[in-house]
């Protein structure tokens, strides 16, 4: 039996910041699940869409995200949300109108606290997955659902920068708006939490970036 500490890493920053991938080489790194709570706003976004609600319709969205009964399907070291049973495909959740209302939808904090207690609970997903631990991105991991984790992580890069990564994976998406809109909300707002290490990737590529995250997470886990 593994008796080494279980270990969360807490990844936050902006939208294109070079989170995702950096999570995903660090999962593969120590053996972590890599959990992508952005895939989750995404994916009740995109099922409010379904039903025809509309993202400034704040009393609809609070009615409906009560009733949906989340699940989890892990796929490889991913944790995919499961929403009524299906985990809604990646081509919607990352399309044009998922990207233009998630922002809103995220901003409620009705949707906020659905979506508590499930992140949270994804520790217990990684356990009984035999996962050393897990690497969790989003916006408010290090500040909100893992204040206490002993790895906090908060990427940002120049908007130009940013803009440029997204345009190079294609699809639409107006990132610099999305950022203003998660970093002026009230509930839990886009920041670099107090005590996390944060890291400037403009000029860094991911394979220097995840060095520096896999040295601190090394030496945390006396390795
Ligand atoms: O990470 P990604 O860009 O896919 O996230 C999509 C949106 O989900 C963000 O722009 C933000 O509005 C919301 N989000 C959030 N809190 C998180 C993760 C994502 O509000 N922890």
């Amino acid at each position: 039996m593994d008796t080494r500490p279980f270990l969360i890493v807490a990844i936050d920053g902006g939208a294109a910041s070079g989170k995702s991938s950096t999570a995903r080489a660090l999962s593969a790194r120590f053996n972590l699940l890599h959990v992508d709570t952005g895939s989750f706003y995404r994916a009740v976004t995109a099922v409010l869409l379904r039903r025809g609600v509309a993202a400034h319709d704040p009393a609809r969205i609070e009615a409906e995200v009560g009733g949906l009964r989340l699940g989890t399907r892990i796929t490889g070291r991913s944790a995919g949300m499961e929403i009524n049973g299906e985990v809604i495909p990646d081509a919607e959740i990352r399309g044009a109108a998922v990207n233009g209302a998630v922002s809103h939808v995220a901003a409620l904090p009705a949707v906020r606290a659905a979506l508590l207690a499930y992140q949270r609970g994804q520790e217990g997903v990684a356990r009984a997955g035999g996962f050393r631990g897990l690497v969790m991105e989003g916006r408010d991991i290090g500040s909100v659902i893992f204040p206490g984790a002993a790895c906090r992580f908060f990427l940002h890069a120049d908007p130009a920068e940013r803009a440029r990564r997204r345009a190079l994976e294609g699809g639409q998406d107006a990132i610099a708006l999305r950022d203003q809109l998660d970093s002026s909300r009230k509930a839990a707002p886009l920041a670099c939490p107090p005590g996390a290490v944060a890291v400037d990737t403009t000029h860094q590529g991911l394979d220097e970036v995840v060095a520096l995250l896999s040295g601190i997470i090394a030496g945390q886990l006396g390795e």
